[in-house]
């Protein structure tokens, strides 16, 4: 601890790649900004300091955005403060052990939440830390990493800071009572790598193994694999062929690999089929069209790469908001069916290629590649030991 540096511990969970991709964008963020002037500590507190059954929320997750109607229950149910507020009172005498324990063993200067449901417990047990004289006072800041439709427990008005990614978010922060001068509007924290130059497409493709010439549609999963991205691939092999290539991702579902690799495809028609990817940033600026489920992450790096997107899949509640957002900003389209999403892609190929480019711009425009690096800054100045002047970080070219 007497390092001289400045602790910050971020408290994530891993139900999805959002949470730990946000958290993983700020830590990478603090060292390129501020070296080794700033220790950051990455916690999923759910899994590692809590007792059964809270550390099993991560396994829970996964289950119901497999069960979509359970997990939209468990999202509606836990919605108005009168549930969640005892609710979370509730699991704070259960865990506040072990929630306090992270905060003896990190000893943070600032806590940074990247979770909704890590406010109101973390913030509970710290107050109740710094009243029994157990640890100095700590400074707090959630980083919603929501687009929008977020759920409410992100919002908290004990906070220092709270950073909102849109509007909408920061409509419904004031509106929970939150003031102006803990909010500020940024954009969703992205890795590092998203807010570089690239090589040229053709430099780019000639690295990944894809094709030079032909247009390029990319087909993400989800962390996890999920959505209908089986169907897509078929669809997009009926209805464009040997006219385009296909980059499909398929997170962690190894299965899925598997079978697509081992399916026969059109003539003509260059398919690569990826389990998860670390280089997202390549894949994505070598690519021309991107087919997702509606993700705030992967929404928000699309833009900065200028794709236009059609969104085939959501998270009930907390992804349904970014589906408007992307339609109403005319940087995609929301389409279920695999046939039809890909029909559209034909013709943004074809008759609407105009269309298509005027979408790709809107979605560069859109694109917040510097937000990271605003929330950083930010959150520096909150640091007790303020930590002096950022290192200007050199552009470099992103390894393949
Ligand atoms: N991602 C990745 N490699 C993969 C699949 C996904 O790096 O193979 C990243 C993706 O770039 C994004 C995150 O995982 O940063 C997914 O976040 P998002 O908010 O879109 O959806 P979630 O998985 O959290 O529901």
């Amino acid at each position: 601890k007497d390092d001289g540096k400045t602790r910050v511990l971020i408290l994530m969970s891993d139900t999805g790649g959002g949470h730990r991709a946000s958290a993983e964008a700020l830590k990478a963020g603090f060292e390129e900004l501020y070296g080794s002037k700033f220790h950051v500590d990455v916690l999923d507190i759910w899994t590692h300091h809590t007792p059964y059954p809270f550390n099993q929320m991560p396994k829970t997750y996964s289950f119901l955005v497999k069960y979509s109607f359970l997990w939209r229950a468990a999202f509606t149910m836990s919605q108005p403060r009168v549930v969640h507020v005892p609710c979370s009172t509730a699991s704070a005498a259960v865990v506040g052990r072990r929630v306090s324990e992270a905060f003896d063993i990190y000893q943070p200067d600032l806590v940074v939440s990247v979770h909704p449901l890590m406010q109101h417990v973390p913030l509970r047990i710290m107050r109740m830390r710094i009243k029994a004289g157990m640890q100095p006072p700590t400074k707090f800041a959630t980083v919603v990493t929501d687009l929008t439709t977020c759920h409410n427990t992100w919002f908290h008005p004990g906070v220092d800071r709270c950073y909102v990614a849109t509007e909408a978010s920061l409509k419904q922060a004031l509106g929970l009572g939150l003031r102006h001068d803990q909010l500020r509007l940024y954009g969703l924290p992205i890795r590092p790598a998203f807010g570089r130059s690239f090589p040229a497409k053709a430099k780019l493709r000639k690295m990944l193994g894809m094709d030079l010439s032909k247009p390029a549609i990319l087909l993400v999963g989800g962390g996890e694999g999920m959505g209908p991205v089986e169907a897509t691939v078929d669809g997009v092999a009926k209805y464009i062929g040997g006219d385009c290539q296909l980059v499909v991702i398929c997170g962690r579902n190894a299965k899925l690999v598997e079978k697509l690799s081992s399916k026969q495809y059109p003539e003509g028609m260059h398919v690569l089929i990826k389990g998860f990817v670390t280089n997202m940033p390549e894949l994505m600026s070598a690519s021309d069209v991107i087919i997702t489920k509606a993700g705030p992450g992967t929404i928000s790096e699309a833009l900065i790469c200028g794709l236009p997107m059609v969104l085939n899949a959501f998270v009930p509640c907390q992804e349904e908001g970014n589906i408007p957002y992307v339609v109403d900003n005319k940087v995609g389209v929301f389409e279920k069916s695999p046939q039809r999403a890909a029909q559209i892609i034909r013709s943004w190929f074809g008759e609407k290629r105009a269309e298509f480019e005027e979408m790709g711009r809107r979605a560069r425009a859109l694109g917040k590649p510097h937000a990271l690096f605003d929330i950083c800054r930010d959150l520096a100045t909150l640091a007790p030991h303020p930590a002096g002047e950022a290192r200007v970080s050199k552009p470099t070219l992103a390894a393949a």
